[in-house]
């Protein structure tokens, strides 16, 4: 059985789906690999490594469909790809499942296309698989550089003859994984950190990394529908959005660099930094949108864009992140992806394949029924 890695067509993105590694890995497994020539050479992965690792190299993203079973990619297949494909074929990667418009052909070709964003994270056999989480961790990591490089000050306080600097104030907006490393990373930097969530959970961690939780009020009823959620983000009332813009609004008139993280998948990125707050910011101060490429968390960021307001805050729409640590965010999503395509995998019935394995596509598994998007000719997304 083969597997097939194809490069991102796109000049901003520079993350590879499968490296040398996870090649070997599959290879050991008793998989061909072929990988598109230059797929990896972005994230430091040349041809020669992938060679040396047991994979063929390809020459067209169209060779890697047309050879493969299962062609693994960082977001999606190149359009002009999507006519080679044949039923039974299997897609993996990140498909952006509710804004992807190629779902339909892909079932009419009948190919399984597994969007990976889809996981249940809650199931502990999910957890190695988790695509989001390893590329978020990553991100909330760089997006601390990111800001450390944008502001003219430092972060930590010195002592120094000269006079005492003090150290940056810095708030982040939405603690799920990256908003947690963003803490982390800013703490060791010796900022002084705070940070707020609509999920009441959040405040436990933040507090043991040493930040300061930035409380919201809450109603009874929206705390019971917080519980209810089992810690993922809930829908706010419109009270609770208004409170929730008052704390950001007093909290970021003080701090010099602010990162927000807030996504919901799925649907636009709500908004939780106004332009009227923004305007009473400090000159000088960060603000980093990680969620620039989902709508925004900040008003007026652009994806992939730094702009300057009146007042001289820096907004910074940071809409992939982890592509600007290519070589790690690659490695990591490559074993996510090793760790499910092994999951879709049983010993061949085939007598003429005795001891080998073949593909076992089996959508009452909760995984693969969760991540399938697109499976024998049907449309599987369930509606937001
Ligand atoms: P995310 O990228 O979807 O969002 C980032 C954070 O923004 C989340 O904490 C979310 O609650 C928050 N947010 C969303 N809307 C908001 C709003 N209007 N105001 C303020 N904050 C808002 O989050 P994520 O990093 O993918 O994590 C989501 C949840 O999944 C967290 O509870 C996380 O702990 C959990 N998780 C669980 C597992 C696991 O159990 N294996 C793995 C990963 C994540």
């Amino acid at each position: 059985m083969k597997i097939g890695v194809i490069s991102a067509d796109n000049a901003s993105e520079s993350r590879v789906a499968l490296t040398p590694d996870a090649v070997k890995k599959l290879r050991k497994l008793g998989f061909d690999v072929v990988v598109q020539s230059g797929a990896g050479e972005a994230a430091y992965y040349a041809d020669e490594l992938y060679q040396a690792a047991g994979a063929n190299i390809a020459m067209s993203s169209t060779e890697v469909v047309t050879q493969s079973q299962i062609i693994t990619t960082v977001h999606d297949l190149p359009a002009a790809t999507t006519d080679s494909l044949t039923s039974g074929q299997v897609i993996v990667g990140m498909l952006d499942p509710y804004r992807n418009t190629r779902l339909d052909t892909y079932a009419a070709k009948g190919a399984t296309a597994f969007a990976m964003e889809l996981l249940p994270r809650t199931l502990s056999r999910a957890q190695n698989m988790d695509v989001l989480s390893s590329q978020a961790n990553l991100a909330g990591y760089k997006a601390v550089l990111l800001a450390a490089n944008e502001y003219s000050r430092p972060f930590p306080m010195f002592m120094t003859s000269a006079g005492t600097v003090k150290p940056a104030k810095v708030v982040i907006l939405g603690v799920g994984v990256a908003g947690l490393q963003a803490i982390a990373t800013a703490k060791r930097l010796g900022a002084v950190v705070e940070a707020s969530d609509l999920r009441p959970a959040a405040k436990e961690q933040v507090e043991s990394l040493g930040g300061k939780w930035l409380d919201v009020p809450m109603s009874a009823d929206e705390a019971q529908k917080a519980k209810a959620t089992g810690g993922y983000a809930w829908t706010p009332s419109e009270q609770y959005i208004k409170d929730q813009a008052a704390v950001v609004d007093k909290a970021l008139t003080n701090a010099d660099i602010v990162i927000t993280t807030a996504q919901i998948p799925g649907r636009q990125a709500p908004r939780l930094v106004h332009g009227a707050t923004i305007a009473k910011m400090k000159a000088g101060s960060v603000l980093i949108d990680m969620a620039a490429g989902t709508g925004g968390n900040v008003e007026g960021s652009l994806p992939d864009q730094t702009i300057t307001t009146d007042n001289g805050v820096r907004i910074v729409g940071a809409a992939n992140i982890p592509s600007m640590l290519a070589a790690q965010s690659s490695d990591l999503y490559a074993n996510n992806l090793v760790n499910f395509i092994t999951t879709l995998l049983a010993p061949s019935t085939d007598e003429a394949s005795v001891d080998k394995l073949a593909l076992n596509l089996d959508m009452a598994d909760e995984i693969q029924g969760a991540l399938a998007v697109t499976h024998e000719g049907q449309l599987r997304l369930a509606k937001r």
